[in-house]
């Protein structure tokens, strides 16, 4: 409203000296000439007050020059949003050093990358952790700098939908864990954690199962052949005394498959990926399988579909323990009359090991929680069958180590499929092919 009033107020007085101008040269005889004269007075006034703002402008004065007018109101405008400009500058300057210190104290690694996977910023914690240093090292390609040849692949590879842990050997071994995100235009945030303490712990953890599962095999060996030979000379003895050493038998047995499972876990758990670089014919390997599943359930019909004759990269018995407790799974839970089929076959590139069964079939909300261990869906059943609880935690486990995928179908009362998928990277590809 002002502007408005003040721009008529300007342009009232500029008409108004025109006019002067021109009565002027009216009664001096040049009308035309003097208001030429007022006219250019008015245009070099205007151009003086250009020149004032542009110098104002760029010299570092933030104070305005005394203007009057409608000019007075464009420099306070001007002055208003320098002033606004400012203040939003510094607050979003403040957020800034918030944010950097925030990050700057963190624990871990934090590391931003332009989109030439140049350094940016890194915070002090990448010091420690991977010799970094900021501002020396900003500017610098983060590979020349991290020379680690996991990082440098997984980096490569573009792919972080999986944190990355290497193993950096030195005066201490130390395990660090990268997680690469994108964010802005190709900029990347890369996130390192020394995670040494925890692989430390899990491998304490494993080491303890693993000992006490050796150390309460002896003893219960001893337990079980002393059972045997009673039960076995047991004619003499009471009808209670023999069923009560029957029951000890079976019960000893089951933990000795315990024992069993626990142990073989704690050893695929320790084994190291490199370990596992065998071609595995798992065509030969499930040719194998059947004829011990044909001695061993001669009353049961077992399909094998060996539908091409991919090999897999890996471990021969540790995929050997995941197919039959698949298989052995799939015979205690369904019916004695119903087929239990295996199938390998190859689908959109992948490799693919299924083990259907029609039998008792899992409620869906039970299926995200099979493969922890001793997790059972209906405990009185799995106790009948003589399952251990840890099948399938094994089976998840073989499947993880292999990269491959282990997918659960099942519908209650008709049926399960168990899936293990490896994925193509998995197979040489001079290695493959499809049977006639
Ligand atoms: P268990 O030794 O008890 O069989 P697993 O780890 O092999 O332990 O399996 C965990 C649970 O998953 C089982 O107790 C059972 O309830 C369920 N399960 C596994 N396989 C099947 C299957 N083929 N059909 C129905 N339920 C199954």
């Amino acid at each position: 409203m002002i502007e408005r009033q003040s721009w008529f107020r300007e342009l009232y007085r500029v008409l108004l000296f025109l006019a002067v101008s021109l009565t002027i040269g009216y009664l001096l005889g040049y009308p035309l000439e003097s208001f030429a004269v007022g006219l250019a007075f008015v245009v070099s006034l205007w151009l003086h007050q250009l020149w004032r703002i542009q110098k104002w402008l760029t010299s570092t004065e933030t104070e305005p020059p005394d203007s009057f007018g409608i000019w007075g109101i464009i420099y306070d405008r001007i002055y208003l949003l320098q002033r606004r400009n400012r203040e939003a500058r510094g607050r979003l300057q403040s957020a800034l050093d918030y944010m950097q210190d925030s990050m700057a104290s963190m624990r871990d690694g934090v590391i931003m990358l332009d989109n030439s996977a140049a350094i940016e910023w890194c915070n002090s914690a990448t010091g420690k952790l991977l010799g970094l240093r900021f501002p020396e090292d900003s500017g610098q390609h983060v590979l020349n700098l991290i020379r680690l040849p996991e990082f440098h692949d997984y980096f490569s590879n573009n792919d972080y939908s999986r944190a990355l842990q290497v193993s950096v050997t030195g005066a201490m071994e130390r395990h660090l864990r990268f997680e690469i995100t994108h964010f802005g235009d190709g900029n990347r945030l890369v996130f390192v954690r020394d995670v040494t303490a925890t692989v430390r712990l899990e491998q304490v953890r494993r080491d303890f199962v693993g000992n006490v599962s050796h150390e309460l095999r002896t003893p219960l060996t001893v337990i079980k052949g002393y059972l045997e030979t009673l039960i076995g000379s047991g004619g003499g003895l009471d009808e209670r005394y023999q069923q009560a050493l029957r029951q000890m038998d079976q019960q000893a047995s089951r933990m000795e498959s315990l024992l069993k499972d626990l142990l073989w876990l704690s050893r695929i758990e320790s084994m190291d990926k490199e370990e596992k670089s065998e071609l595995i014919d798992v065509a030969g390997l499930l040719e194998e399988l059947k004829e011990e599943l044909q001695s061993n359930f001669p009353e049961r019909e077992i399909r094998f579909e060996l539908l091409c004759k991919n090999p897999v990269q890996g471990d021969y018995r540790e995929l050997h323990s995941a197919v039959s407790n698949l298989v052995y799974n799939a015979l205690k839970y369904s019916e004695g009359g119903s087929p239990v089929t295996v199938r390998w076959l190859e689908t959109a590139g992948e490799s693919r090991l299924e083990v259907e069964d029609q039998g008792i079939g899992i409620d869906a909300m039970h299926i995200p929680r099979l493969t922890e261990r001793f997790y059972r869906v209906d405990e009185s059943r799995s106790s009948q069958t003589g399952g251990t609880g840890l099948g399938l935690a094994i089976v998840k486990h073989v499947a993880v180590s292999h990269d491959a995928e282990l997918r659960i179908d099942s519908t209650r009362g008709k049926g399960s499929t168990f899936s293990l998928i490896f994925p193509r990277t998995q197979l040489p590809e001079t290695a493959t092919g499809t049977l006639p």
